[in-house]
């Protein structure tokens, strides 16, 4: 049921419409159901009884980033972020999901199985690509631009305690993530060389599992809250600095969205809400650390997309940027609509390729106005979403950090 304090909020739209001209979805579909004051209409006749939840209703709540853009544009103050998400369990509740959505978001709750069929997968990884992937694709993504898995998954990579070289000056816990346990192992292996060059401890707790922001975004809490125990078990801070997540969508899930998740289902929030206080992105603690001095030239064009969670949901505007321009010879240049999001959305690239494939346009546009060598960002899904569409092989996406290790190295 969605609580009654969230209830309220449907009463605070005065229809005013300010939210839509900056909704992307919005901006490509031009109708009401896909904007999101229709969205907060349509949750508040199914609130009072006047329309039932549909799979038409389903489809229309599903239209949708979670960008957070008609949040923090919403004079009003409806949280139309966490209402959407709530709305979702709903219609989860009512109406179930399809059975390969529930098969994936079960899977990414195993922290046993998980492992069994990325083994698997990389086994058979060139086999699958083109039998698997429907016409060569992956929403919008070209087969032939996604990356490949990692050689083995990063936490089987490193001990559970990652020390410097040198005098200890810090300890951190760190969130891997599924993206860079997976997919992105440069990400990881920056991070980790990163602190321990200045003088960071960094402690790998080795049964962390998905963080439950997927499942819980498509509306499984049940499936979500398995991870959310688990993961607030393993990252007690005690007298950690920080404990620091490289992936935004990660950070989000770990510094908000268990409290909210676990408030919402009546449970007890005070553990999440005391882990949320210790979250930080690693471009937040890397930038308190006086990262210049340790940074050697590297010579290049770096620009800089933010992604929505950490931008909207963190509010994580400079710190990443601050790192790169703290890079000696990297020139960086900003690009326009740098907040505009990508549109990869998690699934939503999926499920509505031709929405996505249009707001991406717009971005690639930007970035290569830019010039840049390096398109920065701080946010596995939009690294996928960007790399998927760029046509140009000379520009690189990568992680803030792996161009600081880059410059440490
Ligand atoms: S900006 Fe806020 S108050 Fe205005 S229509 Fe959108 S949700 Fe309603
Ligand atoms: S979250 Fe983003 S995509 Fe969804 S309704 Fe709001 S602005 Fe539009």
């Amino acid at each position: 049921m969605i609580s009654e304090q969230l209830r309220e909020q449907v009463y605070s739209c005065i229809k005013c419409g300010l939210c839509m001209n900056t909704c992307p979805v919005y901006r490509q579909l031009y109708f009401e159901g896909a904007s999101p004051r229709g969205k907060v209409q349509l949750i508040k006749k199914i609130l009072e009884g006047e329309l039932e939840i549909s799979a038409y209703f389903s489809s229309l709540l599903h239209t949708c980033l979670l960008c957070e853009t008609c949040t923090v544009n919403c004079p009003s103050g409806v949280d139309l972020n966490r209402l959407m998400k709530a709305a979702r369990a709903e219609v989860v509740r009512k109406l179930g999901l399809p059975l390969e959505k529930r098969a994936l978001y079960s899977l990414l709750s195993r922290n046993r199985l998980l492992p069994f069929f990325m083994f698997w997968g990389r086994t058979l990884e060139t086999p699958l690509r083109s039998l698997i992937l429907k016409e060569g694709r992956a929403g919008t993504i070209p087969a032939t631009r996604l990356p490949r898995l990692n050689s083995r998954p990063l936490l089987d990579q490193y001990p559970q305690i990652v020390s410097p070289a040198g005098p200890r000056v810090g300890r951190v816990l760190y969130f891997v993530g599924c993206a860079t346990n997976y997919l992105f192992e440069n990400v990881g292996r920056a991070v980790i060389t990163t602190l321990n060059s200045m003088g960071i401890e960094v402690i790998i707790p080795r049964a962390q599992v998905c963080c439950g922001f997927p499942a819980g975004q498509a509306g499984m809490r049940k499936i979500a809250l398995r991870n959310i125990r688990q993961n607030l078990e393993l990252f007690d801070p005690g007298d950690a600095d920080a404990v620091v997540v490289d992936c935004a969508t990660c950070g989000t899930a770990l510094k908000k969205e268990y409290a909210n998740i676990l408030e919402e289902m009546g449970e007890n929030a005070e553990a999440a809400r005391r882990l949320g206080q210790k979250v930080q992105d690693i471009s937040e603690y890397l930038s308190k650390l006086d990262p210049a001095k340790y940074l050697k030239p590297v010579r290049g064009r770096v620009t800089y997309h933010d992604p929505c969670h950490l931008l909207r949901s963190q509010g994580i505007k400079e710190p990443p940027r601050n790192l790169l321009k703290s890079i000696p010879d990297m020139e960086f240049v900003e690009m326009a609509g740098a907040d505009v999001c990508c549109g990869g959305g998690g699934a939503f690239q999926f499920d509505h390729p031709d929405v996505a494939a249009g707001i991406t346009k717009n971005k690639v546009q930007a970035i290569m106005e830019t010039g840049a060598h390096f398109v920065a960002t701080g946010c596995p899904g939009c690294r996928l979403q960007i790399h998927g569409s760029l046509g140009d092989e000379s520009i690189k996406v990568v992680h803030p950090v792996e161009l600081l290790a880059l410059a440490i190295s």
